[in-house]
């Protein structure tokens, strides 16, 4: 059974949001701790600041998840650990997590641990929130936020696990893990955390300059009766950039929405605008209707709306909590605390019979309810004791504090365990291509074992299908018609690019290149999915080579066009239109980008510049060699076949792997 209640998860850059957060009213709180989380700027928090801001969340019966949805070099994975399990400790309820290699490690070494998988995972269908239940334990996926109603609605009431759902915030202009766009540019990578948000910059597609990448922020507050049925555990609000103004003023919106069960009303949306907005809001993914109107930034008059709020201090009440203290003459002192259900006790010093000074009540009463440095205050306290006996003030104290921070404790600790290299089975070495159209495959094509060629657009001059980047469940008959189609005609190879494609795939009989949309970074990750029954993993375009040597045989992007982005919202519909759903926008230095539908007019938007190794291919000797064609012509594909045949030196512009 899912929960019936429904949990306003709201996040939390610092300690002051944490308090907006909870003045606001959620049920949990997300943060990440100063590493390994996607929100580096935000200012995070130490795990010594973690730990009192877990002490403070669980004290206002809060949960805390803590955010780990980067993902990680090998070498970074001994640290995790570390942190995974001091975190768990200080008693974190769940850890959401985008790497599979992390997850999996997480799930290996500390099998307690609750584990979400972030929306960085890309999961848009019942079979891929099912998979990472199964294959990872996940206890909950926070889903796409390019899904619409239906979809989210078809995936929460009928998968293993419970989903979160985005309410509000920003979003992404790329599906969630699957953009380059930033490390691709300007080398701050977005699936390690650093975004620098390229996309919310003007770009010109003909000659018209404007925001065509930059989306407004979302608010489902209208849509709030249809998401009570809708099967979702979790509602989060976006927003560890945010200040506690901002925290506190959106939680305390959505609570009283859920609360009286009911959509935002025009007030209610206007104070949300003034708290932040890009041009209002949109709910464009979550209607499916997916037009110019979610397209936003943030103007002037956004700004000025928001410098017309009021902000007022906010000061939490301090939760009560009710002692009660024994202390019998010959017997242990004891103290009992309880915090609304939660009741514990502790045990102290052996009570003696005074000789001179005995202790009074005063005393212990006074002793007892210092609560200064913890997040509660004194409630009710009952004291019963035996006469003329003594215990030492600095006994009474440690009887205090090893009872609250008992209230804290988790019950399964986890000892801290160490990372050790998975040793990885080695695939056969291969050469494979991606082109667009079959058009483009030029008759050298065999210096490749494997052609894939969108499922969409499949000919038997291929051998392999490429897959969608996104599949809704709604349109999975379709695309199943297409690929037992293709497989008649000769496909025998799948470039699989999403979790949730893996079990139909197979099933098929296909063999699986696993896409580097997979965001491969190490070694736990590349076991997890070889053992999916991948023949290849082709490995993150982000690895440089030195990360890459530790991955023999495995794929590398070796030439091409790195895809930048991939968007649900057609970007040149409103523009140039859907006639041939192809063309270019150009950027602010003037590079033009090929962006490109691949099915449902979701776009593919290509880097300027292609990858060129050519004459580097001894660095490369190791590996499998995938390459991508995208805007190429057959014979341009042909010259590059041929200029990599013979280690030829690049003209014109390129970009190497490091
Ligand atoms: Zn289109």
């Amino acid at each position: 059974m899912k929960n019936s209640k429904l949990e306003i998860l709201a996040p939390a850059g610092d300690y002051s949001a944490l308090v907006g957060a909870i003045y606001g009213g959620c049920d949990a709180i997300y943060f990440g701790t100063d590493i390994f989380n996607a929100r580096i700027r935000a200012t995070n928090f130490s795990l010594n600041e973690a730990q009192k801001a877990i002490a403070l969340a669980h004290a206002h019966s809060k949960k805390v998840y803590i955010t780990l949805n980067t993902q990680l070099f090998d070498k970074e994975l001994g640290t995790m650990l570390e942190y995974v399990s001091k975190l768990h400790n200080m008693g974190a309820d769940a850890f959401i997590v985008a790497d599979f290699g992390v997850a999996s490690l997480i799930k290996k070494h500390y099998p307690q641990i609750e584990l979400h998988i972030s929306t960085q995972a890309s999961v848009h269908n019942l079979d891929g929130a099912n998979f990472l239940a199964k294959a990872l334990g996940a206890t909950r996926v926070v889903l796409a936020r390019e899904l619409d109603k239906n979809n989210i609605e078809f995936i929460s009431k009928n998968c293993d696990c419970e989903t979160e759902i985005f309410i509000h915030g920003a979003h992404c202009m790329s599906v969630s893990g699957q953009c380059l766009m930033s490390y691709a540019m300007g080398g701050r990578s977005g699936n390690r955390g650093e975004c620098a948000q390229p996309c919310r910059l003007p770009y010109a597609i003909n000659s018209s300059s404007a925001f065509f990448l930059s989306l407004k922020d979302m608010s489902l507050a209208s849509h709030i009766s249809e998401i009570l049925n809708s099967g979702v555990t979790s509602l989060k609000i976006e927003g560890r950039m945010k200040n506690e103004e901002y925290v506190s003023g959106v939680t305390k919106i959505y609570r009283r929405l859920i609360d009286e069960k009911r959509n935002a009303k025009a007030e209610e949306i206007k104070t949300l605008g003034g708290l932040f907005s890009r041009q209002g809001f949109t709910d464009g993914y979550f209607q499916a209707s997916i037009n110019k109107s979610m397209l936003g930034i943030r103007t002037d008059k956004d700004k000025e709306r928001s410098r017309e709020l009021e902000s007022k201090p906010i000061e939490l009440e301090r939760p009560m909590v009710d002692m009660q203290a024994e202390l019998i003459l010959g017997k242990k002192a004891r103290l009992t605390v309880s915090l609304g259900e939660k009741k514990v006790c502790v045990e102290g010093d052996t009570i003696e019979e005074a000789i001179n000074a005995p202790i009074s009540k005063a005393d212990v009463v006074r002793c007892l309810s210092k609560l200064g440095s913890t997040p509660f205050k004194l409630g009710k306290i009952d004291v019963s004791m035996s006469e003329n006996i003594i215990l030492r003030i600095s006994s009474l104290n440690a009887l205090r504090r090893s009872a609250i921070e008992k209230l804290f404790e988790v019950e399964e600790k986890a000892e801290v365990a160490e990372y050790d290299p998975p040793s990885l089975p080695i695939p056969e070495k291969i050469k494979t291509a991606v082109f667009l159209d079959a058009g483009q495959i030029p008759k050298n094509s065999d210096y490749f074992d494997v052609v894939f060629l969108p499922l969409d657009n499949y000919d038997s001059l291929a051998n392999g299908v490429m897959m969608p980047p996104v599949i809704f469940d709604s349109e999975w008959d379709e695309v199943e018609k297409k690929l037992k189609d293709a497989r008649g005609r000769g496909a025998e190879w799948a470039l699989v690019s999403n979790i949730g494609q893996i079990e139909r795939v197979k099933s098929l009989g296909f063999k699986m290149l696993f896409d580097y949309r997979f965001n491969a970074f190490n070694r736990p990750c590349v076991e997890f999915l070889m053992k999916q029954g991948a023949q290849n993993v082709i490995l993150s375009p982000e690895l440089m080579l030195a990360q890459a040597r530790d991955f023999s045989a495995y794929s590398l992007v070796a030439y091409g066009k790195l895809p930048l982005m991939t968007t649900h919202k057609c970007v040149l519909k409103d523009t140039v239109g859907c006639d041939k759903c192809k063309g270019y926008i150009t950027d602010r230095q003037g590079a033009r980008l090929f962006v490109i539908g691949i099915s449902h007019h979701r776009n593919v938007i290509f880097n300027s510049v292609p990858t060129y190794m050519a004459d580097k291919l001894s660095d490369l000797k190791n590996h499998s060699l995938h390459f991508i064609f995208s805007d190429e012509t057959q014979n341009e594909a042909y010259e590059t076949i041929k200029a990599y045949k013979e280690g030829k030196a690049p003209n014109g512009s390129f970009r190497r792997i490091k």
